[in-house]
């Protein structure tokens, strides 16, 4: 069936759905129209647009039902590991061992924006003394506390330290209601003194050898702990072996975000290309079909690129985003205003970095762990997503703020003044909270505005005949 690449309505998608199930489209034991996910509570979904290609409808389906999953293993005999705050360390180590699932409880971090607010999260952690000053992420004590969410892991694991001091203080909080955690620690990554042992990371940072050494240690312990709940040793040859797959995955999606944010016209919208980029931290607790799901999207994306199709009209600004947006309908706004993404920042950018397979593997994981760009100075942030503009050739930047985020008070300037004194594109900075609806025409005006700017921009460049300056 020929269908023209575009975004459609969850109501338009059913209908969409049934044509294809009638034409013969194979689905997985997961698949089924998305507004069957509406009755669970995920009262967001009617107020997105989707794309409509059978990729995204899987991806979309291996997303909304990873509970199922979750439980599904439990079922088998599989002891579940729940990890903290890493964005996509741990769940390497837990993969290597076929007795282990792990996932992110911090998911929950997205269920007051696709449940609406519904669930009552919130209020648990409000009545925890966990209230609004804190990030969305405090959700997760409600859904641990409810237990509706996802199952209760067997054993927990937190990284801490040089992280960020929200969710530290709301896993502590956790901990002290009787959920055991595991605390592993990160320090604070600085430059290497002149003359000391260095380290380049994956993604480009330098640190200091002795903290690559601390942080190895750090993880050798979790390394037993998973161990010992999965009743066997986790070898070097097995953690080898789980790095060789997390690359697969981190290759597909190399090659995904390069023709997704580069080609012209746009061939897959903002929503399901953030989608496809959290899958690489805990590959949404299925790997194997994890990488089929990026597999299906990726051709489907090669496919339009090949015969020049887009999702979005031809001449979109080009948008480097920072930090995942609490309410999803946000990334659908900037395509709404003119806009595309053209690279992104989500906070997890280690985790699509390929991990070093010329290294011990524990070697390699501690690097990987030291390249999370919450341990660094946001200086370091902001000049990868400098090096990242450069990459797709982002004409503009939007910081999308986390309310109550403690990192998110002074970055925005950091990253701000860097982007503008090294490349001059525009950057603006947007709150959004878990439901923006009553802050939708502030973020519309400050988004066009943007928009506007770098389109400004454009034709001034364009009739002096200066190439779009975009690297450092
Ligand atoms: S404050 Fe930022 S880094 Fe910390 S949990 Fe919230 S979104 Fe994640």
């Amino acid at each position: 069936m020929n269908r023209t690449p575009e975004q459609i309505s969850l109501h338009e998608w059913d209908r969409l759905h049934d044509d294809l199930v009638a034409a013969g489209l194979p689905q997985p034991s997961y698949g089924g129209p998305l507004s069957r996910h509406v009755p669970d509570g995920d009262l967001r979904l009617p107020r997105l647009r989707y794309d409509n290609s059978p990729a995204a409808l899987r991806l979309w389906n291996f997303l909304l039902t990873e509970e199922d999953r979750l439980a599904a293993a439990r079922t088998e005999g599989k002891q579940l590991v729940g990890t903290m705050k890493d964005l996509g360390t741990v769940p390497v180590m837990a993969y290597s061992s076929p007795s282990l699932v792990a996932f992110y409880p911090d998911g929950a971090w997205w269920i007051p924006c696709v449940m609406e607010l519904s669930a009552g999260l919130l209020e648990v952690a409000d009545s925890l003394g966990i209230d609004e000053s804190f990030c969305p992420v405090r959700a997760m004590l409600g859904a641990f506390l409810t237990e509706a969410h996802f199952p209760i892991p067997d054993l927990l694991t937190c990284n801490v330290g040089a992280t960020c001091d929200d969710f530290s203080a709301i896993a502590q909080r956790l901990n002290g209601l009787g959920y055991p955690i595991l605390w592993w620690e990160s320090p604070h990554r600085r430059a290497p003194d002149p003359g000391e042992a260095s380290v380049e990371l994956p993604g480009g940072f330098v640190a200091p050898e002795a903290q690559v050494a601390f942080v190895h240690d750090e993880l050798e312990r979790v390394r037993r702990a998973l161990a010992h709940i999965a009743g066997r040793t986790i070898t070097d040859a097995m953690l080898a072996e789980g790095i060789t797959t997390a690359n697969k995955v981190r290759s597909t999606l190399d090659e995904l975000r390069r023709l997704a944010y580069a080609a012209e016209p746009c061939p897959m919208p903002a929503l399901e290309m953030l989608i496809a980029e959290m899958l690489a931290i805990h590959f949404c607790s299925d790997r194997d079909e994890c990488l089929a799901v990026l597999d299906e999207l990726l051709a489907e994306v090669r496919s339009r690129v090949d015969a020049g199709l887009g999702a979005l009209a031809g001449g979109a600004v080009r948008v480097f985003w920072v930090n995942p947006v609490a309410d999803l309908r946000v990334m659908n706004m900037l395509e709404q205003a003119g806009g595309r993404i053209c690279g992104t920042e989500y906070l997890f950018c280690h985790a699509l970095d390929p991990i070093p397979e010329d290294l011990p593997p524990m070697e390699a994981l501690a690097r990987m762990a030291l390249a999370d760009p919450m341990t660094g100075p946001t200086a370091d942030r902001a000049d990868r997503i400098c090096r990242d503009i450069g990459l797709f050739g982002s004409e503009a930047v939007v910081v999308s703020q986390i309310p109550g985020a403690s990192h998110c008070a002074t970055e925005g300037a950091v990253i701000r003044d860097t982007v503008g004194a090294r490349l001059g594109i525009p950057v603006t900075e947007i709150e959004v909270p878990p439901v923006a609806d009553a802050m939708a025409p502030t973020i519309r005006n400050r988004l066009d505005a943007l928009l506007e700017t770098a389109r400004a921009r454009r034709e001034t460049l364009s009739a002096t005949h200066e190439p779009v300056r975009t690297t450092t």
